[in-house]
């Protein structure tokens, strides 16, 4: 069932929505991105005579109840982006009447669901070496169940439009699916977008097909590049995990960042392309700070030559235009992490210059994804968010998705 083909007159709808803004002191919001991105499902919804039941973790309470991230906080943060009342459930789990109550066009937010455990399913406060935590976890996934199904009673149908949550197997993001057949459950919008957006890239993509990573850490992504080997002409390294490679080949890398553990690793990324003929492109001349700072010293050195005392913190330009002739070549281009430290205007220059080529590219018909925390802060920092093909809104899923796995929010709703 999509959105579109729902009719949602009369229905009650229970809609787990990505509401994990971010506040401040006072707790008013700071961004509310997340909010914008679930109104056109919310407002479809309304308009066509349903009400709606909204659901959606904040934060990390812990399976407790914990004021600071109480959801009530953004409840008429909520109703004004809806342009309508909306009443609060202070108990996710005990809100049976006032979803009852609903009226169509009427809005209920529940409170914060990982004030339960059950939320997560995993048990609390026994280590997982303790000989009783298989028992522990199965008591919890049976009370996860349960609590799944006292949400799903709230509504006549569950759509799911949290993409920031589309990775987990939590009971409002797989689990509570299982109670809902085929013809009553849906993605949301924002939902399909992003897994359209994904499907464009890594199972339509057309080639050439670049893909360029950057960022801190080689661990965290090598999933990622394992997966995108097969998939790839293409595959930019940069960034701060570059370094690893670098050293991994014998260069002298000064005092940039690396991590010894993964050399290995990275040999075995470097031997896996050369067989699969998958062109890895590394920085050729990086920017060089002599502290970690904004205001540093600056030098350039042949990234396998640099000196000690220095640490790289950017591309240089002739990094740049390597990539540039690369990325200007491609038909579709993936893109996740900063090519150097960002957050310092003084070595942001290189992550700038990228978002550029890919926004130019995108221009002459590439199809064009950025995705993965600091890579959308990068494209934001940089004005050029519009004008790539599509920036994804959910870190940690947008990254599972491009290693590869299946992620249970949409296989529950799509049986995948
Ligand atoms: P990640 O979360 O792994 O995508 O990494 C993003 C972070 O990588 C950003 O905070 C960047 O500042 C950082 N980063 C990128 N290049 C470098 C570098 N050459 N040295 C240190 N940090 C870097």
């Amino acid at each position: 069932m999509t959105v579109d083909q729902y009719n949602f007159a009369g229905k009650k709808a229970i809609v787990r929505v990505d509401f994990n803004v971010p506040l401040n002191e006072e707790g008013k919001i700071t961004d509310d991105t997340r909010i914008r991105g679930a109104l056109p499902t919310l407002k479809h919804v309304l308009e066509q005579g349903g009400a709606l039941i909204l659901m959606s973790h904040m934060g990390k309470p812990k399976g407790k109840v914990n004021p600071k991230m109480s959801l009530g906080q953004i409840k008429d943060a909520v109703a004004a982006a809806l342009g309508t009342p909306v009443q609060f459930a202070p108990d996710c789990a005990k809100a049976a009447d006032q979803a009852a109550a609903l009226k169509p066009g009427e809005v209920l937010l529940l409170e914060n669901l990982r004030f339960y455990p059950e939320e997560e399913g995993k048990p609390v406060g026994i280590d997982k070496a303790d000989p009783a935590y298989a028992e522990a976890k199965k008591a919890m996934k049976a009370a996860q169940k349960e609590f799944a199904k006292t949400l799903a009673s709230y509504a006549d149908c569950y759509v799911n439009d949290a993409f920031g949550t589309a990775h987990r197997s939590h009971a409002s993001t797989a689990v509570i699916a299982d109670f809902f057949d085929a013809d009553s459950k849906m993605l949301g919008y924002l939902m399909e977008k992003e897994v359209n957006a994904i499907d464009s890239v890594m199972k339509n993509g057309q080639h050439p097909f670049t893909a360029i990573l950057g960022g801190s850490k080689v661990s965290s992504k090598l999933a990622v590049i394992r997966n995108l080997l097969d998939k790839v002409d293409n595959l930019i390294i940069a960034g701060g995990m570059g370094f690893t490679f670098f050293k991994a080949q014998g260069g002298r890398i000064g005092n940039s960042l690396h991590e010894d553990e993964l050399i290995p690793e990275a040999l075995n990324v470097i031997e896996e392309a050369k067989k699969k003929g998958v062109n890895l492109s590394f920085s050729v001349a990086t920017v060089a700070g002599r502290e970690f700072s904004n205001d540093t010293e600056q030098r350039i050195f042949d990234t396998h030559n640099i000196e000690d005392g220095w640490e790289g913190m950017d591309a240089a330009p002739a990094s740049l235009e390597n990539w540039r002739k690369i990325i200007m070549n491609s038909k579709t281009i993936l893109w996740n992490g900063p090519v150097g430290v960002f957050e310092f205007d003084n070595f942001a220059k290189g992550t700038g210059e990228i978002a550029k080529y890919v926004a130019e590219a995108t221009k002459n018909g590439a199809y064009s994804l950025v995705g993965g925390g600091d890579s959308v802060a990068a494209v934001n920092k940089f004005g050029l968010a519009d004008q790539v093909s599509y920036v994804s809104t959910g870190g940690g899923a947008m990254l599972e998705a491009i290693e590869g796995k299946v992620l249970p929010g949409v296989a529950a709703i799509k049986g995948e």
